[in-house]
Parts: structure tokens; C-alpha cells; sequence
């Protein structure tokens, strides 16, 4: 069965590490999947649209996202690469890690990644706007970045928007 996880914080050392490869022949092992039920769990009770493994503090390079958009199924995406990035765009972000806050961010508006999925099987994801500012999001978390360490105008979440942003990392083109 799986279980929510507490979601680390800013200041926790493990969302500060680049997170480590996973090695393939360690994705079908009944921890791991275990950890992936458990992210995905984390995430919808959070609620949020994406959560990658240090937030939970496991420094390994994977993510799982679901944008609640019929053309884009809930996904994990394991040691990402980037496949595509273009269109530099401003947005608005937020992050379960950095509760109650919202900022302004450069992103690219169509953003893809290529990895591994649960089964071990390549996949790639790419798309536009909110997939692809998640896509950025998450891959940064695997490399100890967090929004506000590139985002303008840091601030509590003041609109019902903006707290909507906030609470579900979530975002849209500004
Ligand atoms: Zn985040």
C-alpha cells in the first residue's frame, strides 16, 4: 500500500544535492516501486502537479508529474535528459518545498525530456506551458535547484491564483 511521505522543505540538505543516477536494474526492485507509489501519493495529498525524490529525501534523479490533462497521463520520468528547450517565457511558480510562495521565473515554453518510465522502458516527454514549466521544475530539483534561486518578486501567495499556484506548484504563463 502506499503511503504519504513528509515533503522536505527549503533548508533540507537533501533538496541542496545533485541527486544520483538510478541504475536501471534497480527500477523494477519492489523499494523502488514502492517509492514511486508513495511520491504519487505524496502528490495528489499535497495536492501538487509534479514531485521529485529529493522532496521527499531520496537524492535520486526522478520525478513523478500529473498535470490533470487528458493528452498527458500521469507520468515518471528517471534519469532525465533534455531532449528539447525553447522559447524563453516569464511564469509564475511555486514549489511544495517552498510552502505559501509564489515568484516570477524565465522558463522555456516548450521544454521535452527523454528517460526511463516505472517499467524501465525509454520514454520521452515534451509538450508546452504548464507540462513544460514542470518538466524545468522537476529536472531542477534533481540537480539542487529550487525556483527561488533564479525567481523575481518572491512573495506570499496573495491571490486566490497566486495561492492556487503556490499550494499546487503549479503555474501559468504570465
Ligand atoms: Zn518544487
Amino acid at each position: 500500500m502506499p503511503y504519504i511521505r513528509e515533503i522536505v522543505e527549503d533548508g533540507h540538505p537533501t533538496l541542496r544535492k545533485v541527486a544520483k543516477k538510478v541504475d536501471p536494474k534497480e527500477i523494477l526492485d519492489p523499494l523502488f516501486q514502492q517509492l514511486i507509489d508513495d511520491m504519487f501519493e505524496t502528490m495528489y495529498d499535497a495536492p501538487g502537479v509534479g514531485l521529485a525524490a529529493p522532496q521527499v529525501g531520496v537524492s535520486k534523479r526522478l520525478f513523478v508529474m500529473d498535470i490533470q490533462d487528458d493528452d498527458h497521463p500521469p507520468a515518471v520520468m528517471i534519469n532525465p535528459k533534455i531532449e528539447l528547450a525553447e522559447e524563453e517565457v516569464e511564469m509564475t511558480e511555486g514549489c511544495l518545498s517552498v510552502p505559501g510562495k509564489v515568484g516570477e521565473i524565465t522558463r522555456f515554453r516548450r521544454f521535452g525530456l527523454s528517460g526511463l518510465d516505472r517499467n524501465g522502458e525509454k520514454i520521452r516527454i515534451e509538450g508546452e506551458d504548464l507540462l513544460a514549466q514542470c518538466l524545468q521544475h522537476e529536472l531542477d530539483h534533481l540537480n539542487g535547484v529550487l525556483y527561488i534561486d533564479n525567481a523575481r518578486n518572491i512573495r506570499p501567495a496573495a491571490t486566490e491564483e497566486e495561492r492556487e499556484i503556490a499550494q499546487a506548484a503549479s503555474a501559468e504563463a504570465s
